[in-house]
């Protein structure tokens, strides 16, 4: 065992942050030494965990959320539990709006920490009645004792980063770091690691990761809004510009198809022995991307946001993918052998 023995904690809300770094070893990453961040060690398995206890403490220290009073979110899950199980330790009421393309373990994992979960449409956006984040804000609206933490403009979201999840990266890097690949789902981790980097290590570039489809990347590369599109991966892309997002601190944009996040996220699990959720493989598709394109040595860092054992039966299943047209037939036993070499000459 390399690791020192952590010392016993008073509860879990102790065990969120502080997460590994894990260097990618067998996989071509170019001239680059690429790291991931293993966020899926935190005790909710989500990057979420740090911007829940964050923003509950905000609300706390405001007197918005008073004792045994109820959260209202819109999350795609990962806040969701994180929310809840900061609000198992602190005895407060959760009540979600989740869209429908969500996996079911997310829901079920929410339903068993206690929360009451709302299932609305994901084919709907902004100003539609049943689009989750408006029917959030009006739910809280109608309950007493409720506040709507809203993640896509809470400050205490990005803050989270800003203070917790950055400088744990910059002390894991030896005070060197040439970018740092993320996806945007509310900005918060984009807001908060890329102010912290621009303030200690200007030559650091922010580098995102965002699904074809998705409204993101388009508009930093032509400033022009898209018409947004559908995707199967969770917890990143957006139809609008949250304003927890800051676009600006964007120096390179990469748009990633379902196809190439799946294969991405496979390929993490069968080279390195890390089971990630789709956005994961979104952002460590977009992490090779960059690398092979690089000329000279660089260190750069990704995340795993979340842990891959919620998406089983649809990232790692076969018969998912086929369904959802991501991958032509079922390939039994040589997946492994496709996805590597695609990846290995380049393709991702
Ligand atoms: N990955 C996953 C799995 C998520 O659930 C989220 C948040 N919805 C993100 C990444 C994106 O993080 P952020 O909200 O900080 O932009």
């Amino acid at each position: 065992m390399s690791q020192p023995l952590r010392q016993p904690v008073h509860s879990t809300l102790d065990l969120i942050g502080n997460t590994p770094l894990v260097e990618i070893n067998h996989v071509d990453t170019g001239r680059c030494r690429l790291f991931v961040k293993l966020e899926s060690q935190n005790p909710g398995g989500s990057i979420k965990d740090r911007i829940a206890l964050s923003m509950i403490e905000a609300a706390e220290q405001s007197h918005k959320l008073k004792p045994g009073g109820t959260i209202v979110e819109a999350t795609a899950g990962n806040t969701g539990i994180g929310l809840a199980q900061v609000g198992v330790l602190k005895g407060y009421r959760l009540l979600l709006v989740v869209p429908d393309k969500m996996a079911r373990e997310k829901i079920e994992h929410l339903r068993a920490l206690g929360a009451e979960v709302v299932v609305t449409r994901s084919d709907v956006g902004k100003g539609h009645p049943d689009y989750y984040q408006d029917k959030a804000k009006k739910l809280a609206a109608g309950l007493p004792h409720s506040y709507y933490i809203n993640q896509f403009a809470n400050p205490a979201n990005p803050a989270a980063h800003e203070r917790t999840t950055a400088p744990e990266i910059w002390e894991q890097m030896e005070h060197d770091i040439d970018a740092v690949v993320v996806g945007v789902g509310s900005g918060g981790t984009l807001s908060g690691i890329g102010r912290y980097m621009k303030r200690v290590s200007p030559k650091t570039k922010m580098v995102l990761a965002d699904p074809e489809g998705s409204v993101l990347a388009p508009f930093i590369k032509t400033g022009e809004m898209i018409e947004a599109g559908s995707w199967a991966v969770e917890g990143i892309g957006e139809d609008f510009i949250p304003p927890n997002a800051d676009l600006s601190l964007v120096a390179e944009a990469y748009s990633i198809s379902d196809k190439d996040s799946i294969d991405a996220a496979r390929l993490l699990l069968s080279r390195e022995g890390i089971l990630a959720g789709s956005s994961s493989g979104t952002l460590f598709a977009a992490a090779l991307r960059y690398c092979r394109e690089q000329t000279e040595e660089k260190r750069v860092v990704t995340l795993v946001c979340d842990n891959g054992n919620k998406y089983l039966s649809k990232v790692y299943n076969d018969y998912w993918a086929f369904e959802q047209g991501i991958h032509k037939r079922t390939l039994k036993g040589d997946l492994r052998d496709v996805i590597s070499t695609r990846f290995e000459s380049g393709g991702a």
